[in-house]
Protein backbone atom coordinates (compact mmCIF):
# COMPACT_ATOMS: atom_id res chain seq x y z
CA UNK A 1 0.00 0.00 0.00
CA UNK A 2 1.26 3.61 -0.87
CA UNK A 3 -0.38 6.48 0.37
CA UNK A 4 0.67 9.59 -0.99
CA UNK A 5 -0.21 13.00 -0.39
CA UNK A 6 0.18 15.48 -3.28
CA UNK A 7 0.73 19.08 -2.07
CA UNK A 8 0.70 22.17 -4.15
CA UNK A 9 -1.65 25.67 -4.22
CA UNK A 10 -4.13 26.33 -6.60
CA UNK A 11 -2.45 27.38 -9.79
CA UNK A 12 0.48 24.95 -8.90
CA UNK A 13 -0.74 22.27 -11.20
CA UNK A 14 -2.00 19.34 -9.10
CA UNK A 15 -4.69 18.02 -11.20
CA UNK A 16 -2.80 17.56 -13.87
CA UNK A 17 -0.32 15.66 -12.34
CA UNK A 18 -2.56 13.99 -9.90
CA UNK A 19 -3.76 12.38 -13.54
CA UNK A 20 -0.64 11.31 -14.32
CA UNK A 21 0.39 9.85 -10.98
CA UNK A 22 -2.72 8.10 -11.03
CA UNK A 23 -1.85 6.63 -14.06
CA UNK A 24 1.39 5.95 -13.74
CA UNK A 25 1.03 4.20 -10.02
CA UNK A 26 -2.65 2.33 -10.82
CA UNK A 27 -3.98 3.52 -8.02
CA UNK A 28 -6.62 6.28 -7.31
CA UNK A 29 -6.76 9.77 -7.45
CA UNK A 30 -8.80 10.83 -4.35
CA UNK A 31 -9.81 14.56 -4.17
CA UNK A 32 -11.59 15.89 -1.08
CA UNK A 33 -14.47 17.03 -3.42
CA UNK A 34 -15.09 13.67 -5.09
CA UNK A 35 -14.86 11.92 -1.40
CA UNK A 36 -17.74 14.38 -0.35
CA UNK A 37 -19.51 14.32 -3.97
CA UNK A 38 -19.21 10.09 -3.68
CA UNK A 39 -20.37 9.84 -0.11
CA UNK A 40 -23.37 11.67 -0.79
CA UNK A 41 -24.72 10.28 -3.73
CA UNK A 42 -24.19 6.57 -1.99
CA UNK A 43 -26.08 8.47 1.18
CA UNK A 44 -23.43 6.13 2.93
CA UNK A 45 -24.19 6.80 7.06
CA UNK A 46 -21.19 8.93 6.86
CA UNK A 47 -22.38 10.88 3.70
CA UNK A 48 -25.70 12.01 5.18
CA UNK A 49 -23.35 13.31 8.79
CA UNK A 50 -21.56 15.26 6.17
CA UNK A 51 -24.43 16.91 4.74
CA UNK A 52 -25.82 17.39 7.46
CA UNK A 53 -23.24 19.71 8.51
CA UNK A 54 -23.27 21.68 4.82
CA UNK A 55 -26.77 21.96 4.91
CA UNK A 56 -26.58 23.86 8.42
CA UNK A 57 -23.76 25.46 6.07
CA UNK A 58 -20.99 24.31 8.67
CA UNK A 59 -17.57 23.12 8.60
CA UNK A 60 -17.05 19.12 7.88
CA UNK A 61 -15.49 17.93 11.35
CA UNK A 62 -11.92 16.69 10.32
CA UNK A 63 -13.37 13.46 11.68
CA UNK A 64 -16.00 13.01 9.80
CA UNK A 65 -14.03 14.04 6.63
CA UNK A 66 -11.07 10.85 7.79
CA UNK A 67 -14.01 8.30 8.38
CA UNK A 68 -15.25 8.94 4.68
CA UNK A 69 -11.74 8.79 3.57
CA UNK A 70 -11.75 5.34 5.77
CA UNK A 71 -14.53 4.32 3.91
CA UNK A 72 -12.53 5.31 0.32
CA UNK A 73 -9.71 3.49 1.18
CA UNK A 74 -11.27 0.20 1.98
CA UNK A 75 -12.26 -0.11 -1.50
CA UNK A 76 -10.95 -2.50 -3.56
CA UNK A 77 -9.55 -0.06 -5.96
CA UNK A 78 -7.46 1.39 -3.22
CA UNK A 79 -6.02 -2.02 -2.25
CA UNK A 80 -3.00 -0.75 -3.44
CA UNK A 81 -2.99 2.47 -2.24
CA UNK A 82 -4.10 5.97 -3.11
CA UNK A 83 -3.28 9.58 -4.27
CA UNK A 84 -4.73 11.90 -1.59
CA UNK A 85 -5.41 15.47 -3.37
CA UNK A 86 -7.40 18.10 -1.09
CA UNK A 87 -6.59 16.89 2.21
CA UNK A 88 -4.68 17.32 4.84
CA UNK A 89 -5.60 20.85 4.28
CA UNK A 90 -3.78 22.17 7.82
CA UNK A 91 -1.69 21.21 10.05
CA UNK A 92 -4.43 19.83 12.21
CA UNK A 93 -5.75 17.78 9.40
CA UNK A 94 -2.35 15.97 9.10
CA UNK A 95 -1.92 14.97 12.69
CA UNK A 96 -5.80 13.71 12.72
CA UNK A 97 -4.59 11.84 9.46
CA UNK A 98 -1.37 9.98 11.01
CA UNK A 99 -2.80 9.02 13.91
CA UNK A 100 -5.55 7.50 11.93
CA UNK A 101 -3.05 5.33 9.83
CA UNK A 102 -0.67 4.70 12.62
CA UNK A 103 -3.46 2.90 14.83
CA UNK A 104 -4.10 0.81 11.13
CA UNK A 105 0.01 0.25 11.14
CA UNK A 106 -0.19 2.39 8.16
CA UNK A 107 1.60 6.18 7.16
CA UNK A 108 1.71 8.65 4.68
CA UNK A 109 4.74 7.28 2.48
CA UNK A 110 4.92 10.27 0.46
CA UNK A 111 3.95 14.08 0.84
CA UNK A 112 4.82 15.28 -3.00
CA UNK A 113 5.21 19.39 -2.65
CA UNK A 114 4.69 21.49 -6.59
CA UNK A 115 6.53 23.85 -5.34
CA UNK A 116 5.40 27.57 -7.29
CA UNK A 117 6.46 31.07 -5.64
CA UNK A 118 3.69 32.68 -4.96
CA UNK A 119 4.34 35.46 -7.42
CA UNK A 120 4.58 32.84 -10.02
CA UNK A 121 1.05 31.49 -8.85
CA UNK A 122 -0.27 35.55 -9.13
CA UNK A 123 0.66 35.63 -12.23
CA UNK A 124 -0.48 32.22 -13.63
CA UNK A 125 -3.98 33.21 -11.84
CA UNK A 126 -4.34 36.43 -12.49
CA UNK A 127 -3.44 36.13 -16.50
CA UNK A 128 -6.96 35.76 -17.47
CA UNK A 129 -8.31 38.22 -19.79
CA UNK A 130 -12.37 38.03 -21.25
CA UNK A 131 -13.07 39.96 -24.44
CA UNK A 132 -16.44 42.78 -24.04
CA UNK A 133 -18.54 41.33 -26.77
CA UNK A 134 -18.80 37.71 -26.50
CA UNK A 135 -16.43 36.52 -23.28
CA UNK A 136 -13.95 34.98 -25.28
CA UNK A 137 -10.61 33.76 -22.85
CA UNK A 138 -7.04 34.73 -22.86
CA UNK A 139 -4.40 34.41 -20.97
CA UNK A 140 -1.88 36.79 -20.66
CA UNK A 141 1.00 34.66 -20.80
CA UNK A 142 -0.46 31.00 -22.37
CA UNK A 143 -2.88 32.17 -24.83
CA UNK A 144 -2.48 35.84 -25.30
CA UNK A 145 -3.81 37.47 -28.23
CA UNK A 146 -2.24 38.67 -31.13
CA UNK A 147 -2.88 42.43 -30.24
CA UNK A 148 -2.48 43.62 -26.40
CA UNK A 149 -6.11 44.49 -24.92
CA UNK A 150 -8.05 42.63 -28.28
CA UNK A 151 -9.62 40.28 -29.03
CA UNK A 152 -8.14 38.51 -31.88
CA UNK A 153 -11.65 37.04 -33.18
CA UNK A 154 -13.66 40.10 -32.97
CA UNK A 155 -11.50 43.32 -32.02
CA UNK A 156 -13.65 44.20 -28.64
CA UNK A 157 -11.62 45.38 -25.51
CA UNK A 158 -10.02 42.19 -23.36
CA UNK A 159 -11.04 43.04 -19.79
CA UNK A 160 -10.61 41.31 -16.34
CA UNK A 161 -12.92 40.31 -14.03
CA UNK A 162 -12.71 41.36 -10.63
CA UNK A 163 -11.86 37.55 -9.32
CA UNK A 164 -8.91 37.24 -11.89
CA UNK A 165 -7.11 41.15 -10.92
CA UNK A 166 -3.82 40.16 -9.38
CA UNK A 167 -4.71 41.89 -6.10
CA UNK A 168 -7.63 39.47 -5.46
CA UNK A 169 -5.97 36.50 -6.39
CA UNK A 170 -3.21 37.60 -3.60
CA UNK A 171 -5.09 38.43 -1.17
CA UNK A 172 -7.23 35.17 -1.32
CA UNK A 173 -4.00 33.21 -1.95
CA UNK A 174 -2.47 34.40 1.34
CA UNK A 175 -4.34 32.29 3.94
CA UNK A 176 -4.09 29.10 1.24
CA UNK A 177 -0.33 29.52 1.39
CA UNK A 178 -0.36 29.77 5.05
CA UNK A 179 -2.62 26.50 5.40
CA UNK A 180 0.10 24.66 3.12
CA UNK A 181 3.10 26.36 4.62
CA UNK A 182 1.76 24.42 7.79
CA UNK A 183 1.24 21.16 6.32
CA UNK A 184 4.53 21.17 4.61
CA UNK A 185 6.46 21.77 7.74
CA UNK A 186 4.22 18.56 8.90
CA UNK A 187 5.47 16.16 6.60
CA UNK A 188 9.26 17.93 6.90
CA UNK A 189 9.00 17.11 10.33
CA UNK A 190 7.47 13.71 9.44
CA UNK A 191 10.73 13.40 7.01
CA UNK A 192 7.74 12.27 4.54
CA UNK A 193 7.86 15.33 2.27
CA UNK A 194 9.55 15.44 -1.01
CA UNK A 195 9.62 18.81 -3.06
CA UNK A 196 9.79 18.96 -6.80
CA UNK A 197 10.30 22.44 -9.14
CA UNK A 198 7.05 23.42 -10.27
CA UNK A 199 8.14 25.85 -12.27
CA UNK A 200 9.27 23.24 -14.82
CA UNK A 201 7.48 22.18 -17.40
CA UNK A 202 4.42 19.57 -17.10
CA UNK A 203 6.30 16.93 -18.46
CA UNK A 204 9.39 17.59 -16.20
CA UNK A 205 7.54 17.66 -12.98
CA UNK A 206 5.83 14.66 -13.91
CA UNK A 207 9.54 12.65 -14.39
CA UNK A 208 10.70 14.78 -10.82
CA UNK A 209 7.34 13.22 -9.07
CA UNK A 210 8.09 9.63 -10.93
CA UNK A 211 11.77 9.79 -9.63
CA UNK A 212 10.84 10.86 -5.98
CA UNK A 213 8.36 8.03 -5.63
CA UNK A 214 10.49 5.96 -6.74
CA UNK A 215 13.26 6.46 -4.26
CA UNK A 216 10.25 6.29 -2.24
CA UNK A 217 9.57 3.07 -2.79
CA UNK A 218 13.05 1.34 -3.03
CA UNK A 219 13.52 2.85 0.51
CA UNK A 220 16.36 5.06 -0.63
CA UNK A 221 15.83 8.50 0.16
CA UNK A 222 17.08 11.65 -1.08
CA UNK A 223 14.93 13.70 1.75
CA UNK A 224 13.71 16.91 1.11
ZN1 LIG B 1 -14.09 38.16 -28.65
Amino acid sequence: MMLVVLLGAPGAGKGTQAAVLRDRLGIPHVATGDLFRTALRAATPIGLEAKAYMDAGQLVPDDVTIRMLEERLGRPDAAAGAILDGFPRTAVQARALDAFLAARGGRVDAALLIDVPAEDLVARLSGRWICRAAGHPYHATMNPPRVAGTCDLDGSPLYQRDDDRPETIRARLASQLADLDAVVEHYRSTGALRTVDGREPIGEVSAALGAALEAVAAGTSGRA
